[in-house]
This record gives C-alpha cells, structure tokens and sequence, in this order.
C-alpha cells in the first residue's frame, strides 16, 4: 500500500529534480542517514528488520512545513519545511527523526490501533489495501496532507525513541545532532493557531527540548565531525 500511495503522490505534487541544489541535498542528506541506519541495524545484529526497504527520497513543491517517510523506505520532503531546517545539518535531524518512525514500526502499530478503533477486521494485505476506509486511515498515519481532515498525533512514546534513534542517526551520518535544539525551538516558534502540520503530529513543547537535551551527550558519541 505504501509503494502505491507514494506512487500517487509523487505523480499529483511536483517534484522538485536533482538538477536543483535542494533538491539534490535532499537526496544526499537522506542517502547518508539511510546509510547510517544500515550501519547500525548490522551492528545491531537486527539487519533483516530493513529487508523489503527500497529508499527513495524526494522534495516536493509544496508550503506546507512537513516531511515523512513510509514503510519501506519512501521519503517526501516538503520545500515549505526548508526555511524552517535553514541548513542541511537541522535537515538530517528532521530525516533520522521521520525514518525511525518508518523502521520502528510506528506507523504500523498506530495503523493497527486506527483499524481497531473503527471496527475493521484486518483481513491480509491485499484486502487493506482494497479497501477505502484503510486507505483514508493509512493516510492519516503515513502522508498527512492538506485534504486529510484528521490527524493522528504521535504518541509521547514514539515521539521519544523517534528523538532518540533519529539523533543517533543523524550523529553516524556525520551531522552534528546539537542542531537538534535549535531546530525544535524554530518549530516551536510557529505554533499558534495554524501551525504548521510537522507540529500539529510532532509537539515541540518544552518538554521535548529538554529530553533532546538529555539525549545529547548519548548521540554525541555516535557523531564524528568531518566525516
Ligand atoms: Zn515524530
């Protein structure tokens, strides 16, 4: 379902090419801290938890301030969310942050609940993905976009160890995982009555600073600079 939902969506919004500088640093950002995971899923002995994932990343024309990546691999970056990163470091923090989600299984176990939730008896793949309840449901969870009405926030939890591994991530890819701070408090700054959708799924209270503080010195040790 993601494959084909990501396919749809490449081919309804504009895509920014690799010919262009953003474009291309999306692409490179996003191999690097694909590459990291990899390192650190073989270190893990966990390696097979990424089979079946075919990275793509892309940069779609777009104002809204947003990103996301579906299981699988499939990575949209929105060129409203560029301002906000201001640099290719805050950018890498956003992708680790997006892609643990993905390889987490987040989105997975929020999908089950949503399925749960309104009585949809999960009955194979193929059937899901048949199905226009779980479709709508599925792009609650994965793509939120400007036409879909509800968004499911992330749980605390989540949230957490998407911090967590994301610093982590970004560190192995040689991006200063620091960055994070600033990054989270320039998002914090556009709350208010519309905020923009990465906040309205992703909180940027306090609380959430001073726990990527207590990160720190962790995600420090995976981060080597100069690489
Ligand atoms: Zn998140």
């Amino acid at each position: 379902m993601a494959l084909t939902q990501y396919k749809q969506f490449l081919t309804t919004n504009k895509i920014v090419p690799v010919n262009n500088n953003d474009g291309e640093m999306v692409k490179r950002v996003g191999s690097r801290i694909a590459d990291a995971i990899g390192r650190y899923y073989q270190q893990q002995g966990l390696a097979e938890a990424l089979e079946g994932y075919n990275w793509e990343f892309n940069l779609v024309e777009s104002k809204e301030v947003n990103a996301w990546c579906m299981p699988g691999g499939k990575v949209v970056v929105y060129t409203g969310l560029l301002p906000v990163t201001q640099n290719e470091t805050a950018l890498a923090i956003v992708l680790g942050h997006e892609i643990t989600h993905a390889v987490a299984g987040h989105g997975r176990e929020r999908m089950s609940h949503q399925l749960l939730a309104q009585g949809i008896e999960v009955a194979g793949d193929i059937a899901l993905g048949n199905n226009s309840q779980t479709v709508d449901i599925f792009n609650q969870v994965y793509a939120p976009t400007a036409q879909v009405a509800v968004l499911l926030p992330y749980s605390r939890q989540h949230e957490y160890e998407a911090d967590h591994y994301g610093l982590i991530f970004a560190a192995m890819a040689g991006y200063d995982p620091r960055e994070a701070i600033p990054f989270w408090q320039r998002m914090a700054a556009m709350g208010g009555e519309k905020p923009p959708i990465l906040l309205s799924d992703h909180p940027a209270d306090a609380d959430r600073i001073k726990k990527l503080q207590d990160l720190m010195p962790e995600a420090l040790k995976y981060y080597k600079p100069g690489n």
